[in-house]
């Protein structure tokens, strides 16, 4: 499933293809994705220029000169293809520029969205208004860490999770920050130290950072035709690695919860 990396480096690889360009072909090749597409999608973006890209939470934002900005999402197969040769049956959303480049949403499971909200509106929608700051920005430090986290019993890994706290983390970010970070995932958040929380922020905005930059060094990649925007592989410290050993040379451990897994190492995580 993308994470946040995923989204900002979609993003960063839709940016030359888009930004400045006016949309002179939007078509929605069925009616929903994980919801309806807007009726008034095409209308609204037809003809409108992109004065701006970017990303908030897991959410990339298109912002045109029509003061609109579109919201997307790409649940967990999307990704956006650049000048395809050919149409799929996947590729639900087509836009076409004035320099004569096309990008398709291709999203087989059809768990992503596209949204159109007035740009000054943005901050309000719905799925925005309750997220708490970027993992990435100056907002997120440890005393907003230990702030949030006071009184606060339940397990770290799933507080880091929670929108509402930090915006944007997935799984396989929190476990490996909580692993860089020494700290065991079953934790109550409550409990961790003014200290520890000094190390596990820097460890959260490396993980990001680190992947953001494996993200980017794919994206000469997507400049070919056919090329696409959204997954990218990366190599992990515990993520997907159970029982394979860690560097402190225990197995690494996996504990499943709700469909979700916890990859961690007992011994260099306490
Ligand atoms: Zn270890």
């Amino acid at each position: 499933m993308p994470e946040l990396p995923e989204v900002e480096t979609t993003v960063r690889g839709l940016a030359p293809v888009l930004l400045g360009r006016r949309l002179i072909r939007v078509e929605a090749r069925r009616g929903d994705l994980r919801r309806a597409f807007p009726p008034d999608l095409r209308q609204r973006l037809t003809g409108a220029q992109v004065t701006g890209l970017g990303r908030r939470a897991k959410y990339g934002l298109v912002e045109t000169d029509r003061g609109d900005t579109v919201i997307f999402h790409l649940g967990m197969s999307g990704r956006w293809r650049i000048d395809p040769a050919e149409l799929g049956t996947h590729d639900h959303l087509v836009l076409a520029t004035d320099a004569g480049r096309t990008l398709a949403l291709n999203d087989p499971r059809r768990f992503g969205s596209v949204d159109l909200v007035k740009t000054e509106e943005a901050g309000n929608w719905p799925a925005f208004r309750a997220l708490g700051p970027e993992p990435l920005g100056d907002a997120f430090d440890a005393d907003y860490l230990r702030a949030a986290l006071a009184g606060r019993a339940a397990p770290i890994k799933a507080l880091l999770l929670d929108q509402r706290i930090v915006a944007g983390l997935g799984t396989i970010s929190v476990c490996e920050a909580l692993f860089m970070a020494g700290i065991a995932p079953g934790t109550a958040g409550g409990r961790i130290s003014r200290d520890r929380l000094r190390r596990l922020v820097p460890a959260i905005k490396e993980v990001l950072l680190s992947a953001i930059d494996a993200g980017g060094s794919t994206l000469r990649d997507f400049a070919q035709p056919d090329g696409a925007l959204g997954y990218f592989s990366k190599q992990f410290l515990v993520y997907g690695r159970e029982g394979e050993p860690c560097r402190c040379g225990a197995p690494v451990k996996r504990r499943a919860e709700g469909g979700r897994s916890t990859f961690y190492c007992g011994r260099c995580q306490r």
